[in-house]
């Protein structure tokens, strides 16, 4: 019942030929009136008709269905509803339904719930689950005492997850949704309280005063750290070396330099005897630091004595009993990995320090099992997600907040453009350009395969096109989250390496990539990402010294997705972004694209649903005000909710999600 829908379709009454808008969904009435033509190629076929009135003419395809031929009415009316693409100036119904008009009729004006699918599931499947899960299932408990409730406005629990559902209209489908997000969002603020009670002054069994090496280091860098730099770095070193134990967040845009502050961090958790362990969420990220980290100790002669080891997913069971007695033993002194490392029974037995990298892409149970390894390390998270500081207060109340605010000197802040498909030409002689200069690009793509119901591009055609194109003059290379471990990593690598100069990639090189050579970024499909990916997307050029550009196609030629891009457009500054994208999309926007990229939560967001997000943080201060260990009998299925949310050991975040959409 908490498989919930991503989006509603409704059934808007039935246009004509004429009438269609491209690019969207469109149900139209209309007569096929010649029999349908089947052409096959490989295994592949597809089912063609003409579908024509006084108005115009739209062609229908159909894949993989060529029985379609003999079952389509020919002759007399219906209503095909599907995606009216445009190719080569022709109008194309991409995969349409088909009802009779009456079956139709019954349907129009009804929100039909759309949810998030894995290969082999149909959405109408889904559906028929659902439908049969509410009329079957035993009423089910609730947690939100009435008077919260009342207070509120909020439905019970059993009219939200029926109405979340299936909803009568969209007053209906506003008000479960409120009541869910706020559910949620009470649950949160409910845990973070607790943490916040049991964590925050716990007394620091590891103290890292000041040393003199990390001290000289620092001033030894090959460039200067910037003001907000050396501010976090000390706000750092107060904790590690003060009374209590550190529970901090660094929040810093793309590319404000967070990762140097976590190596200084953890050498000087080294040079006072204890072990650090950095993760970040992806494999390819935390391959990436490693390397990072090796080149940086091996800098100063330290590569021998840290030992740093890399905790990978790819690892044969050889190579990860020999890593883990490394760690075990104390000989590995700084550990590197993705959130495996937390999940899995390892024992550090000097672990001082913690660092997560990109943590909005963590959820809330890792926060809580990090810092439960070894007796109380310090815990340093780090995020590059632009929340304004009133809501991060909110959302990490557990943790205190450092803020980078500049980014490093002598950086040519990145040019911009949207265009349209149109201009794909010239971006490639673009690219091209640019490579001959030495410089280095990527291409991201929101899909990985082919899929012929949604008109995006995806990297597995684009990249063997660009192959062609380019064959003998430049390298063109191909990532995506269904790649092999191993084979990402040489991927990567031999992008980092220069060997490849062109990556097409799907969002797996969303967080944290850092190839400063890198200075264009070419982004289809740009309608298909939030605002706060595409900046974090962006984030992966500009790192260098040389001029950047990020090309954002946009795969439809709607207002609303021009308006979106042209925030982008004009602004590299995260901040300023979320806060513009919330006002152009205004309360009134209930689901749509996820824009915070934060994993923390399954329905509410924080920008959109920032009042509701108010409400139950005051709210969850209350109950803890009244009743801080929710012993009260009203309080005490909220309390296992919280419980269940914050402290099972089952987890299910996978860290490349939100590739495939
Ligand atoms: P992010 O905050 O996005 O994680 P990184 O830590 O990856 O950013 O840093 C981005 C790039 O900037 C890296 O190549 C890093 O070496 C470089 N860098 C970091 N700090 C400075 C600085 N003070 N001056 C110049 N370059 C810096
Ligand atoms: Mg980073």
């Amino acid at each position: 019942m908490r498989w919930y829908p991503r989006d509603y379709e409704s059934y808007e009454p039935p246009v004509s030929c004429g009438e269609v808008k491209v690019w969207e969904k469109n149900a139209v009435f209309g007569t096929i009136r010649q029999k349908p033509s089947v052409r096959r190629f490989g295994n592949n076929s597809i089912t063609m008709a003409r579908l024509s009135d006084p108005t115009g003419e739209l062609q229908l395809n159909w894949f993989h269905m060529p029985y379609l031929r003999n079952t389509l009415p020919v002759g007399r009316g219906c209503v095909f509803r599907g995606m009216v693409i445009e190719k080569n100036g022709r109008r194309i119904l991409q995969h349409p339904q088909v009802y009779e008009p009456q079956a139709y009729d019954k349907l129009t004006h009804r929100l039909l719930p759309v949810y998030p699918l894995t290969e082999g599931l149909s959405g109408n499947t889904v559906r028929r689950i659902l439908q049969q899960i509410l009329e079957e299932c035993p009423s089910i408990p609730e947690i939100l005492p009435r008077q919260i409730r009342d207070k509120e406005e909020l439905p019970d629990i059993q009219q939200a997850l029926q109405s979340i559902h299936f909803p009568q209209d969209r007053r209906e489908l506003e008000r479960a949704k409120k009541r869910l997000v706020f559910e949620e969002f009470l649950l949160f603020q409910l845990g973070v309280a607790g943490l916040r009670l049991r964590l925050h002054q716990e007394l620091n069994t590891c103290p890292m005063p000041k040393t003199e090496r990390t001290e000289s280091i620092a001033k030894r860098l090959p460039f200067h750290l910037t003001d907000s730099q050396q501010q976090v770095l000390q706000e750092i070193g107060e904790d590690l070396g003060g009374p209590y134990s550190m529970r901090r967040l660094i929040q810093g845009d793309v590319g404000s330099g967070k990762t140097i502050l976590a190596f200084l961090s953890m050498l000087r958790a080294f040079e006072n005897g204890y072990q650090s362990a950095l993760m970040a969420p992806t494999d390819v990220l935390a391959t990436q630091h490693y390397g990072t980290l090796c080149r940086f100790l091996k800098e100063y002669d330290l590569l021998e004595t840290v030992r740093p080891v890399l905790r990978k997913g790819s690892l044969t069971q050889k190579e990860k009993r020999e890593i883990d007695r490394q760690i075990a033993s104390g000989e590995a002194r700084m550990i590197l990995g993705t959130h495996a490392l937390i999940q899995e029974d390892l024992s550090y037995p000097e672990l001082g320090l913690v660092i997560t990298d990109e943590q909005h892409r963590f959820g809330v149970r890792q926060r809580k099992q990090l810092s439960e390894k070894g007796t109380a390390p310090h815990v340093l998270v780090m995020s590059a997600t632009p929340i304004p500081r009133t809501l991060a207060m909110i959302l990490y109340g557990d943790l205190d907040l450092s803020v980078l605010r500049d980014m490093p000197a002598h950086r040519l802040p990145v040019k911009n453009c949207v265009v349209n498909e149109q201009y794909r030409e010239a971006a490639w002689r673009f690219m091209e350009k640019e490579t001959a200069l030495g410089h280095q690009v990527y291409v991201v793509c929101p899909m990985i395969d082919p899929d012929e119901e949604l008109p995006c591009e995806n990297v597995l055609d684009y990249g063997a096109r660009l192959q062609e194109r380019f064959r003998g003059r430049i390298s063109v290379g191909i990532l995506h989250g269904k790649m092999k471990p191993e084979e990402k990593q040489q991927i990567m690598q031999d992008f980092a390496k220069g060997k490849l100069r062109i990556l097409v990639s799907t969002t797996v090189i969303e967080v944290g990539i850092d190839v400063p050579n890198a200075t264009v970024m070419m982004i289809e499909n740009a309608e298909r990402f939030g605002l706060a990916q595409l900046h974090q997307l962006r984030g992966r050029v500009g790192r260098g010294t040389a001029q950047s550009y990020c090309i954002f196609v946009q795969g439809n030629d709607r207002p609303e997705t021009r308006d979106r891009l042209e925030i982008l457009n004009h602004s590299n500054d995260g901040f300023y972004i979320a806060e513009q994208d919330l006002k152009l999309r205004g309360p009134g926007d209930l689901f749509g694209i996820r824009q915070s990229g934060l994993a923390l939560f399954s329905l509410g967001d924080i920008y959109r649903d920032a009042d509701v997000l108010e409400r139950a943080d005051a709210c969850a201060k209350e109950i803890i005000k009244e009743d801080p260990e929710l012993e009260n009998e009203e309080h005490l299925l909220l309390k296992q909710a919280v419980t269940a949310l914050f402290y099972s050991q089952n987890d299910s975040i996978s860290p490349d999600s939100g590739e495939v959409i």
